[in-house]
Protein backbone atom coordinates (compact mmCIF):
# COMPACT_ATOMS: atom_id res chain seq x y z
CA UNK A 1 0.00 0.00 0.00
CA UNK A 2 1.23 3.70 -0.86
CA UNK A 3 0.51 7.14 -1.05
CA UNK A 4 -0.27 9.05 -4.12
CA UNK A 5 -1.06 12.72 -4.72
CA UNK A 6 -3.70 12.69 -7.60
CA UNK A 7 -5.38 15.40 -8.79
CA UNK A 8 -8.76 15.69 -10.76
CA UNK A 9 -8.49 15.01 -14.47
CA UNK A 10 -12.09 15.07 -15.10
CA UNK A 11 -15.45 14.96 -12.68
CA UNK A 12 -18.66 13.67 -14.33
CA UNK A 13 -22.22 14.45 -12.80
CA UNK A 14 -24.59 12.37 -13.46
CA UNK A 15 -28.31 13.59 -13.57
CA UNK A 16 -28.87 11.87 -10.15
CA UNK A 17 -27.19 11.46 -7.71
CA UNK A 18 -23.65 10.22 -8.63
CA UNK A 19 -20.54 11.28 -10.47
CA UNK A 20 -17.60 10.07 -11.94
CA UNK A 21 -14.48 10.93 -10.80
CA UNK A 22 -11.52 10.16 -12.91
CA UNK A 23 -8.05 10.46 -10.98
CA UNK A 24 -3.85 10.62 -12.16
CA UNK A 25 -0.11 11.88 -11.62
CA UNK A 26 -0.02 15.16 -12.28
CA UNK A 27 3.35 14.55 -14.35
CA UNK A 28 1.59 11.83 -16.35
CA UNK A 29 3.17 8.99 -14.54
CA UNK A 30 1.06 5.89 -14.93
CA UNK A 31 -1.35 4.97 -11.93
CA UNK A 32 -0.51 2.69 -9.32
CA UNK A 33 -1.16 -1.22 -10.36
CA UNK A 34 -4.17 -2.84 -9.20
CA UNK A 35 -6.57 -6.13 -9.45
CA UNK A 36 -10.01 -5.97 -10.72
CA UNK A 37 -12.35 -5.40 -7.69
CA UNK A 38 -9.57 -3.43 -5.12
CA UNK A 39 -10.63 -0.54 -3.32
CA UNK A 40 -8.45 3.01 -3.07
CA UNK A 41 -9.02 5.42 -0.15
CA UNK A 42 -9.14 8.75 -0.63
CA UNK A 43 -9.38 12.45 1.10
CA UNK A 44 -8.94 15.99 0.25
CA UNK A 45 -8.33 19.11 1.43
CA UNK A 46 -11.55 20.90 2.60
CA UNK A 47 -12.57 24.81 2.29
CA UNK A 48 -10.60 25.73 5.22
CA UNK A 49 -7.56 23.50 4.29
CA UNK A 50 -8.08 20.96 6.47
CA UNK A 51 -7.60 17.27 5.22
CA UNK A 52 -11.08 15.75 5.53
CA UNK A 53 -11.13 11.80 6.67
CA UNK A 54 -10.68 9.08 4.05
CA UNK A 55 -13.29 7.23 2.51
CA UNK A 56 -13.50 4.07 0.14
CA UNK A 57 -14.31 3.36 -2.77
CA UNK A 58 -13.87 0.62 -4.98
CA UNK A 59 -11.99 1.62 -8.72
CA UNK A 60 -14.27 1.44 -11.46
CA UNK A 61 -11.48 1.28 -14.34
CA UNK A 62 -9.87 -1.01 -15.85
CA UNK A 63 -5.76 -1.85 -14.39
CA UNK A 64 -4.88 -1.64 -18.28
CA UNK A 65 -5.91 2.40 -18.71
CA UNK A 66 -2.77 2.73 -16.66
CA UNK A 67 -2.88 7.05 -17.44
CA UNK A 68 -5.89 7.14 -14.18
CA UNK A 69 -8.08 5.75 -12.18
CA UNK A 70 -11.82 6.20 -12.28
CA UNK A 71 -14.43 5.95 -9.32
CA UNK A 72 -18.65 5.95 -9.41
CA UNK A 73 -19.79 7.46 -6.59
CA UNK A 74 -23.33 8.17 -5.30
CA UNK A 75 -23.55 11.44 -3.59
CA UNK A 76 -24.70 11.13 0.05
CA UNK A 77 -23.42 12.83 3.09
CA UNK A 78 -20.82 15.59 3.06
CA UNK A 79 -17.29 14.07 2.25
CA UNK A 80 -19.50 13.02 -1.34
CA UNK A 81 -21.22 16.07 -1.45
CA UNK A 82 -17.89 18.18 -1.02
CA UNK A 83 -16.00 15.78 -3.51
CA UNK A 84 -18.30 16.40 -6.76
CA UNK A 85 -17.97 20.52 -5.59
CA UNK A 86 -14.26 20.36 -6.41
CA UNK A 87 -12.84 21.33 -9.64
CA UNK A 88 -10.63 19.44 -12.43
CA UNK A 89 -6.93 20.12 -10.97
CA UNK A 90 -7.95 19.70 -7.39
CA UNK A 91 -5.45 17.38 -5.24
CA UNK A 92 -6.48 14.09 -3.93
CA UNK A 93 -4.78 12.15 -1.42
CA UNK A 94 -5.07 8.34 -2.86
CA UNK A 95 -4.05 5.18 -0.96
CA UNK A 96 -4.24 2.05 -2.14
CA UNK A 97 -4.74 -0.93 -3.52
CA UNK A 98 -6.59 -2.87 -1.23
CA UNK A 99 -9.33 -5.41 -0.93
CA UNK A 100 -9.32 -9.38 -1.74
CA UNK A 101 -12.92 -8.93 -3.42
CA UNK A 102 -10.82 -9.74 -6.82
CA UNK A 103 -11.68 -11.20 -10.14
CA UNK A 104 -8.98 -13.79 -10.64
CA UNK A 105 -8.62 -14.47 -14.71
CA UNK A 106 -7.40 -18.05 -14.00
CA UNK A 107 -10.06 -19.27 -11.05
CA UNK A 108 -13.19 -17.06 -12.10
CA UNK A 109 -14.12 -18.47 -15.64
CA UNK A 110 -17.33 -18.59 -14.92
CA UNK A 111 -18.43 -15.61 -13.20
CA UNK A 112 -21.76 -14.45 -12.02
CA UNK A 113 -22.40 -10.43 -10.59
CA UNK A 114 -24.78 -9.47 -8.70
CA UNK A 115 -24.99 -5.25 -8.10
CA UNK A 116 -27.26 -3.79 -6.47
CA UNK A 117 -26.81 0.41 -7.44
CA UNK A 118 -23.33 1.80 -7.15
CA UNK A 119 -22.12 -1.87 -6.51
CA UNK A 120 -21.30 -2.17 -9.99
CA UNK A 121 -18.06 0.01 -9.41
CA UNK A 122 -16.18 -3.54 -8.57
CA UNK A 123 -17.33 -5.30 -11.69
CA UNK A 124 -17.43 -2.75 -14.26
CA UNK A 125 -13.55 -2.83 -13.49
CA UNK A 126 -13.51 -6.57 -14.31
CA UNK A 127 -16.03 -6.13 -17.33
CA UNK A 128 -13.49 -3.96 -18.84
CA UNK A 129 -10.84 -6.23 -18.13
CA UNK A 130 -12.04 -8.96 -19.76
CA UNK A 131 -12.59 -7.32 -22.80
CA UNK A 132 -9.45 -5.16 -23.02
CA UNK A 133 -7.55 -8.11 -22.31
CA UNK A 134 -9.94 -10.57 -24.71
CA UNK A 135 -10.40 -13.06 -21.77
CA UNK A 136 -12.54 -15.93 -22.77
CA UNK A 137 -14.07 -15.94 -19.25
CA UNK A 138 -17.68 -16.14 -18.98
CA UNK A 139 -18.90 -13.06 -16.98
CA UNK A 140 -22.92 -12.99 -16.07
CA UNK A 141 -24.07 -9.56 -14.36
CA UNK A 142 -27.13 -8.88 -13.10
CA UNK A 143 -27.31 -5.39 -11.85
CA UNK A 144 -30.14 -3.79 -10.11
CA UNK A 145 -31.00 -0.35 -9.61
CA UNK A 146 -33.90 2.66 -8.37
CA UNK A 147 -34.50 4.15 -11.41
CA UNK A 148 -32.84 3.73 -14.56
CA UNK A 149 -31.36 7.56 -14.52
CA UNK A 150 -29.88 6.27 -11.39
CA UNK A 151 -27.86 3.59 -12.95
CA UNK A 152 -23.95 4.25 -13.14
CA UNK A 153 -22.47 2.51 -16.55
CA UNK A 154 -25.18 1.81 -18.67
CA UNK A 155 -24.51 2.84 -21.67
CA UNK A 156 -20.80 1.82 -21.38
CA UNK A 157 -22.07 -1.54 -20.45
CA UNK A 158 -24.54 -2.33 -23.24
CA UNK A 159 -21.07 -1.50 -25.54
CA UNK A 160 -18.87 -3.98 -23.48
CA UNK A 161 -21.75 -6.62 -23.95
CA UNK A 162 -21.93 -6.30 -27.62
CA UNK A 163 -17.68 -5.87 -28.00
CA UNK A 164 -17.19 -9.20 -25.93
CA UNK A 165 -19.23 -12.28 -26.76
CA UNK A 166 -18.45 -13.91 -23.16
CA UNK A 167 -20.22 -10.86 -21.44
CA UNK A 168 -24.30 -11.19 -20.98
CA UNK A 169 -25.99 -8.49 -18.83
CA UNK A 170 -29.72 -8.25 -17.13
CA UNK A 171 -30.72 -4.77 -15.78
CA UNK A 172 -33.03 -4.38 -13.51
CA UNK A 173 -35.00 -1.53 -12.26
CA UNK A 174 -37.07 -1.63 -8.33
CA UNK A 175 -38.55 1.42 -7.47
CA UNK A 176 -40.09 3.13 -11.03
CA UNK A 177 -42.41 2.01 -13.38
CA UNK A 178 -40.98 1.60 -16.97
CA UNK A 179 -43.43 2.72 -19.95
CA UNK A 180 -42.82 -0.03 -21.62
CA UNK A 181 -40.67 -3.08 -21.14
CA UNK A 182 -37.64 -1.29 -22.61
CA UNK A 183 -35.64 -4.00 -24.28
CA UNK A 184 -33.49 -5.89 -21.86
CA UNK A 185 -34.68 -4.06 -18.59
CA UNK A 186 -36.39 -5.69 -16.03
CA UNK A 187 -39.03 -4.08 -13.49
CA UNK A 188 -39.29 -6.37 -10.97
CA UNK A 189 -37.44 -7.42 -8.46
CA UNK A 190 -34.29 -10.05 -8.50
CA UNK A 191 -36.14 -12.69 -7.14
CA UNK A 192 -34.65 -16.80 -7.15
CA UNK A 193 -36.95 -16.85 -10.03
CA UNK A 194 -35.57 -14.06 -11.94
CA UNK A 195 -32.28 -14.75 -11.40
CA UNK A 196 -32.30 -19.33 -12.29
CA UNK A 197 -33.75 -18.17 -15.39
CA UNK A 198 -31.07 -15.77 -16.46
CA UNK A 199 -28.33 -17.84 -14.98
CA UNK A 200 -30.07 -21.79 -16.28
CA UNK A 201 -27.28 -23.59 -13.52
CA UNK A 202 -24.98 -23.07 -10.79
CA UNK A 203 -22.77 -25.91 -10.96
CA UNK A 204 -18.81 -24.69 -11.20
CA UNK A 205 -20.02 -20.93 -11.08
CA UNK A 206 -18.83 -18.45 -8.72
CA UNK A 207 -21.11 -15.68 -7.49
CA UNK A 208 -20.29 -12.08 -6.50
CA UNK A 209 -22.48 -9.77 -4.81
CA UNK A 210 -21.70 -5.77 -3.96
CA UNK A 211 -23.89 -3.41 -2.89
CA UNK A 212 -25.65 -1.72 0.25
CA UNK A 213 -26.11 -4.56 3.26
CA UNK A 214 -29.54 -5.16 2.48
CA UNK A 215 -29.08 -6.23 -1.11
CA UNK A 216 -26.19 -8.24 -0.06
CA UNK A 217 -28.31 -10.09 2.34
CA UNK A 218 -31.23 -10.43 -0.09
CA UNK A 219 -29.46 -11.99 -2.97
CA UNK A 220 -27.44 -14.24 -0.79
CA UNK A 221 -30.89 -15.67 -0.14
CA UNK A 222 -32.18 -15.78 -3.35
CA UNK A 223 -28.80 -17.85 -4.37
CA UNK A 224 -29.19 -19.96 -1.47
CA UNK A 225 -32.22 -21.04 -2.30
CA UNK A 226 -31.70 -21.74 -5.99
CA UNK A 227 -28.74 -24.53 -4.94
CA UNK A 228 -25.90 -22.52 -4.82
CA UNK A 229 -23.55 -23.24 -1.54
CA UNK A 230 -22.07 -21.15 0.54
CA UNK A 231 -18.21 -21.61 -0.98
CA UNK A 232 -19.29 -20.72 -4.32
CA UNK A 233 -20.41 -16.59 -3.06
CA UNK A 234 -18.38 -13.65 -2.46
CA UNK A 235 -19.35 -10.70 -1.40
CA UNK A 236 -18.62 -6.73 -0.23
CA UNK A 237 -20.80 -4.72 1.32
CA UNK A 238 -20.22 -1.19 0.85
CA UNK A 239 -20.76 0.07 4.44
CA UNK A 240 -18.52 1.60 6.65
CA UNK A 241 -19.35 -0.70 9.03
CA UNK A 242 -19.37 -4.56 8.50
CA UNK A 243 -22.92 -6.01 8.49
CA UNK A 244 -21.66 -9.28 9.11
CA UNK A 245 -18.96 -10.84 11.10
CA UNK A 246 -16.89 -10.96 13.82
CA UNK A 247 -17.54 -6.77 14.33
CA UNK A 248 -21.44 -7.23 14.02
CA UNK A 249 -21.09 -10.47 16.57
CA UNK A 250 -19.27 -7.85 19.02
CA UNK A 251 -21.60 -5.32 18.73
CA UNK A 252 -24.45 -7.47 19.08
CA UNK A 253 -23.27 -8.93 22.31
CA UNK A 254 -22.32 -5.24 23.79
CA UNK A 255 -25.98 -4.71 22.91
CA UNK A 256 -27.65 -7.94 24.66
CA UNK A 257 -25.36 -7.60 27.49
CA UNK A 258 -26.45 -3.57 27.86
CA UNK A 259 -30.01 -4.45 27.70
CA UNK A 260 -30.26 -7.30 30.07
CA UNK A 261 -28.50 -5.06 32.58
CA UNK A 262 -31.34 -2.79 31.82
CA UNK A 263 -33.61 -5.32 32.33
CA UNK A 264 -32.64 -6.12 35.74
CA UNK A 265 -30.58 -3.16 37.24
CA UNK A 266 -33.18 -0.79 37.02
CA UNK A 267 -36.04 -2.70 38.72
CA UNK A 268 -33.78 -3.39 41.34
CA UNK A 269 -32.48 0.08 42.40
CA UNK A 270 -36.45 0.78 42.69
CA UNK A 271 -36.68 -1.87 45.09
CA UNK A 272 -33.68 -1.39 46.81
CA UNK A 273 -34.98 2.72 47.11
CA UNK A 274 -38.42 1.30 48.44
CA UNK A 275 -36.71 -1.44 50.91
CA UNK A 276 -35.03 2.02 52.33
CA UNK A 277 -37.57 3.72 52.85
CA UNK A 278 -39.54 1.49 54.10
CA UNK A 279 -37.14 0.77 56.92
CA UNK A 280 -35.99 4.31 57.84
CA UNK A 281 -39.38 6.30 57.90
CA UNK A 282 -40.76 4.40 60.89
CA UNK A 283 -44.32 5.44 61.78
CA UNK A 284 -43.85 4.55 65.46
CA UNK A 285 -41.11 7.03 65.84
CA UNK A 286 -42.00 10.27 67.01
CA UNK A 287 -41.54 13.34 65.03
CA UNK A 288 -40.19 16.42 66.37
CA UNK A 289 -39.02 19.79 64.73
CA UNK A 290 -35.44 19.70 65.16
CA UNK A 291 -35.18 23.65 64.62
CA UNK A 292 -37.83 24.07 67.02
CA UNK A 293 -36.35 24.46 70.68
CA UNK A 294 -38.36 22.08 71.67
CA UNK A 295 -36.71 19.08 70.24
CA UNK A 296 -36.72 15.57 71.44
CA UNK A 297 -35.00 14.71 74.96
CA UNK A 298 -31.73 13.75 74.58
CA UNK A 299 -31.01 10.09 74.33
CA UNK A 300 -34.48 9.58 72.37
CA UNK A 301 -34.58 9.07 68.53
CA UNK A 302 -36.17 12.01 66.84
CA UNK A 303 -36.68 12.20 62.87
CA UNK A 304 -35.07 14.67 60.81
CA UNK A 305 -36.00 15.42 57.17
CA UNK A 306 -32.72 15.19 55.01
CA UNK A 307 -32.75 16.63 51.15
CA UNK A 308 -31.44 14.61 48.66
CA UNK A 309 -28.28 15.37 47.53
CA UNK A 310 -29.21 15.25 44.08
CA UNK A 311 -32.48 13.66 42.50
CA UNK A 312 -30.55 11.57 40.01
CA UNK A 313 -29.28 9.53 43.31
CA UNK A 314 -31.79 9.90 45.81
CA UNK A 315 -35.37 10.34 44.28
CA UNK A 316 -37.17 11.57 47.10
CA UNK A 317 -36.78 12.99 50.41
CA UNK A 318 -36.31 10.31 53.25
CA UNK A 319 -36.43 10.55 56.75
CA UNK A 320 -34.08 9.49 58.79
CA UNK A 321 -33.81 8.85 62.66
CA UNK A 322 -30.83 10.40 65.01
CA UNK A 323 -29.81 9.62 67.80
CA UNK A 324 -29.28 13.14 69.70
CA UNK A 325 -26.70 13.82 72.27
CA UNK A 326 -26.30 16.91 74.77
CA UNK A 327 -23.45 18.99 73.76
CA UNK A 328 -23.20 21.78 76.48
C1 LIG B 1 -14.93 -1.60 0.20
C2 LIG B 1 -15.86 -0.45 -0.08
C3 LIG B 1 -15.97 0.03 -1.37
C4 LIG B 1 -16.83 1.09 -1.64
N1 LIG B 1 -16.94 1.53 -2.92
C5 LIG B 1 -17.81 2.53 -3.20
C6 LIG B 1 -17.97 2.98 -4.56
O1 LIG B 1 -17.35 2.49 -5.50
N2 LIG B 1 -18.86 3.99 -4.76
C7 LIG B 1 -19.58 4.57 -3.74
O2 LIG B 1 -20.37 5.48 -4.00
N3 LIG B 1 -19.44 4.13 -2.47
C8 LIG B 1 -18.58 3.14 -2.18
N4 LIG B 1 -18.44 2.72 -0.89
C9 LIG B 1 -19.23 3.38 0.17
C10 LIG B 1 -18.58 4.71 0.49
O3 LIG B 1 -17.32 4.56 1.10
C11 LIG B 1 -19.48 5.50 1.45
O4 LIG B 1 -20.82 5.39 1.06
C12 LIG B 1 -19.13 6.94 1.39
O5 LIG B 1 -17.78 7.12 1.72
C13 LIG B 1 -19.99 7.72 2.34
O6 LIG B 1 -19.79 9.06 2.02
P1 LIG B 1 -20.79 10.19 2.54
O7 LIG B 1 -20.41 11.48 1.92
O8 LIG B 1 -22.19 9.73 2.35
O9 LIG B 1 -20.43 10.12 4.06
P2 LIG B 1 -20.42 11.19 5.24
O10 LIG B 1 -21.81 11.59 5.54
O11 LIG B 1 -19.41 12.25 4.98
O12 LIG B 1 -19.88 10.22 6.36
C14 LIG B 1 -20.59 9.06 6.71
C15 LIG B 1 -20.15 8.57 8.08
O13 LIG B 1 -19.13 7.59 7.95
C16 LIG B 1 -17.98 7.96 8.67
N5 LIG B 1 -16.76 7.44 8.09
C17 LIG B 1 -15.63 7.24 8.74
N6 LIG B 1 -14.71 6.74 7.97
C18 LIG B 1 -15.26 6.60 6.78
C19 LIG B 1 -14.79 6.11 5.56
N7 LIG B 1 -13.53 5.66 5.40
N8 LIG B 1 -15.63 6.09 4.53
C20 LIG B 1 -16.89 6.53 4.67
N9 LIG B 1 -17.39 7.01 5.82
C21 LIG B 1 -16.57 7.05 6.86
C22 LIG B 1 -18.07 9.45 8.67
O14 LIG B 1 -17.32 9.99 9.70
C23 LIG B 1 -19.55 9.65 8.93
O15 LIG B 1 -19.90 9.40 10.25
C24 LIG B 1 -17.58 1.68 -0.60
C25 LIG B 1 -17.44 1.20 0.70
C26 LIG B 1 -16.61 0.15 0.96
C27 LIG B 1 -16.47 -0.34 2.37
Amino acid sequence: MHEYRYYIKKITKNEEDTIILELGDVRGIPVFDFVPGQYAMICYKDANGNLTQRHTFSIASSPTENGSIRLGIRLGGAFTTGLAQLSVGTEIFVEGPYGKFTFKKEKHTDLVFLAGGVGITPFISALRYATAQRLSNHLTLLYSNRTLRSALFLEELLELEKENKNIRTLFNITDEKLPYETAGVLNRRLDPEVIQNFIGHVYGKTFFICGPPNFIRAMTENLQSIGVQASQIEMEAFSMIPDDGWYAKLRNTIYAVGFAALVFLVPFYFIQQAAKSATVVDSNVPTADLNSSAAAPVGEISPVTVSAPSAAQVPATVALPVRKTRTS
